[in-house]
């Protein structure tokens, strides 16, 4: 990427300002839904920093000197990037060890081999383990000199508040406008399909896109109106499962958008002022869960996810019987 997208424009400004000051925060925190480009941009701002020479202007990357070569080919000496590993069955492990952040830890505190600079880039912190996060505090409380953390997230909630308060917090501005004018320029489709991809996305820009250069605009609002019918118990789970003709593994996914939906809008938090907290916490467990399906399965495990959908329908349907119940009193 030569530019950034526009929605963290304003975040590279205020860096850029802090950078050219010597006043650079040492851990960044960049917080911003699925779909929104976090990783790109993070990667934006390390190879800036890491080709930035005394002098030049703006903050971003020539793309032709050694160390913008050397990340281009991800063989940067100075950079770390953290994910979640796959063990020795290829399977995705479930979160990031502490041995994961010791590691990173003692190459931060090495002598850098190239600018100067030491960047390190945990793509989910929220997939940290206890004993991770704690062997990073260390590090965040006394980082080196021209060491820069990227933490990314797209779950500010889960993020401890002790790596919170160590971090600069930076959001991007998802304003409607500005979403819907990038898409524009992005895609051909109509105003009114660009309007309901973002609604779909929840304003994740680059989620929108891919809604909308799918074309799987229709299958998302059935499966998203199903959904909604099984909690007011219009609709069985069975009947759920009957009607639909998507295959699972998409479902799941949709499943996930879903309840992120829920969970970000707090659509259900609302309709249930008297269950308001307990429909909080399981809408949170649904989504929680329908993402560890969604890890498992990508990192190859052969859990039937039929029985998955199933036992998350009934749990929506016993919980919308709540509700109704309470309604009708
Ligand atoms: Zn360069």
């Amino acid at each position: 990427m030569t530019e950034v997208f526009p929605w963290f424009k304003a975040n590279l400004e205020r860096i850029e300002s802090s950078f050219n000051q010597g006043r650079l925060a040492h851990a960044l925190l960049i917080a911003a839904p699925f779909g929104a480009g976090k990783l790109e941009f993070a990667n934006y701002l390390a190879k800036a920093i890491l080709c930035y020479q005394p002098g030049s202007e703006p903050l971003a990357a020539c793309g032709e000197c050694k160390a913008c070569t050397l990340f281009g080919v991800q063989t940067h000496p100075d950079v770390r990037s953290i994910e979640r590993l796959v063990d020795n069955k290829g399977k995705q492990k479930q979160s990031i060890g502490i041995d994961q952040i010791r590691e990173l830890t003692n190459k931060l505190s090495e002598t850098p081999q190239l600018s100067g600079w030491r960047i390190a880039i945990i793509t989910s912190v929220t997939d940290m383990t206890t004993s991770a996060f704690n062997a990073l505090l260390k590090t965040l409380e006394e980082p080196g000199k021209k060491t820069l953390l990227l933490l990314l997230t797209d779950n500010l909630q889960k993020v401890p508040a002790t790596i919170k308060s160590r971090c600069q917090i930076l959001k991007p501005d998802l304003s409607h406008q500005l979403v819907i004018n990038w898409l524009s320029k992005q895609t051909d489709s109509t105003n009114e399909q660009i309007e309901q991809a973002v609604e779909l996305a929840i304003a994740a820009p680059l989620a929108a896109l891919q809604i909308l250069n799918d074309g799987v605009i229709e299958s998302r609002k059935q499966v998203f109106c199903s959904l909604d019918q099984v909690l007011a118990n219009q609709l069985t789970p069975q009947e759920f499962i009957a009607q639909l003709e998507l295959e699972e593994d998409s479902l799941i996914a949709l499943f996930a958008e879903y309840f992120h939906f829920i969970q970000c809008s707090k659509k259900l938090v609302r309709e249930s002022t008297q269950y308001a907290r307990v429909a909080d916490q399981l809408v949170f467990d649904i989504y929680d869960k329908v993402i560890s399906y969604q890890r498992a399965q990508f990192g190859g495990s052969n859990l039937q996810p039929k029985l998955q959908l199933q036992a998350i329908l009934i749990q929506w349907f016993e919980f919308g019987r709540k509700l109704n119940h309470i309604s009708r009193a």
